[in-house]
């Protein structure tokens, strides 16, 4: 059985979405992994398939009915596999590479992508759902939010991204520290007057990565300070 992902949303239509394009795609088509969806309207129980209703206490915008989702839930966990379900909202952990990992390590993702003002909290309890943010900003709806953690799992999955090296030295790659990335370049060696770093032309490998390291600890200093201040000596995240 590959990797299986679900989503549960009122716009199938958005999926795979870039995911069916370059090496996901083919790795999809491939059968690496699996995708399908679930139309939440369907699970409505009235004639006009309502999804939503006003918030209680007042205040602007819709909330997504706890009865129509948990069906929803309910339908996309009955094949048995424990799949964790991740509701996508920006009230949620950030995502990061390590929870990438630990849900790739798993069977596969069911996900819940919200609508209007998001989902009544008793579904997210009772479910027990995972909630995950990709960022400190709204998005109209969980679709896009979806697609990129889903992006970044399905390149993880074996098979999928052709040089296995590339995602082991990229940023925040599993073995080694947690840096951005150092800089890239290629041909011309000089270009619009600017050169190439000598070191690079050198063919020396040491420096090579010598110099990579360097730059890569001095972007993170530089750039994002926090993932700096996390690291251990021996280059690991401390929590
Ligand atoms: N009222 C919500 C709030 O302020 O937190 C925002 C709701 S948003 C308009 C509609 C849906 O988009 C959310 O339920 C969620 O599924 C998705 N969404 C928006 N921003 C997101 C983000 N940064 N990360 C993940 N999902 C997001």
């Amino acid at each position: 059985m590959s990797w299986h992902a679900t989503a549960l949303t009122l716009f199938p239509e958005m999926f795979p979405g870039t995911l069916g394009h370059s090496l996901a795609g083919r790795a999809l088509r491939e059968g690496k992994w699996s995708l399908d969806t679930l139309q939440i309207r369907d699970f409505a129980t009235d004639k006009h398939r309502t999804v939503d209703d006003t918030p209680f206490g007042g205040g602007a915008g819709m909330v997504m009915r706890p009865d129509v989702m948990d069906a929803a839930c309910a339908a996309a966990l009955s094949d048995g596999a424990a799949r964790p379900l991740v509701y996508m909202t920006p009230r949620g952990r950030l995502l990061d590479q390590a929870l990438v990992r630990e849900l790739v390590a798993g069977p596969g993702i069911v996900l819940v992508c919200g609508r209007y003002e998001g989902l009544d909290q008793r579904v997210i309890e009772a479910r027990g759902m995972r909630e995950v943010s990709v960022g400190d900003y709204v998005l109209s709806g969980g679709e896009p939010a979806a697609l990129v953690l889903l992006d970044a799992c399905v390149r993880l999955l074996p098979g999928v991204m052709g040089g296995a090296t590339s995602a082991e030295e990229e940023s925040f790659s599993a073995g080694g520290a947690p840096l951005l990335e150092y800089p890239h370049y290629t041909r011309p060696a000089e270009w619009d007057g600017r050169a190439v770093p000598d070191v690079l032309l050198s063919g020396h490998h040491a420096e090579v990565a010598r110099w990579r390291r360097g730059m890569a600890e001095a972007a993170t200093r530089e750039r994002r300070p926090d993932l700096w201040s996390r690291r251990t000596p021996a280059g690991a995240l401390s929590n």
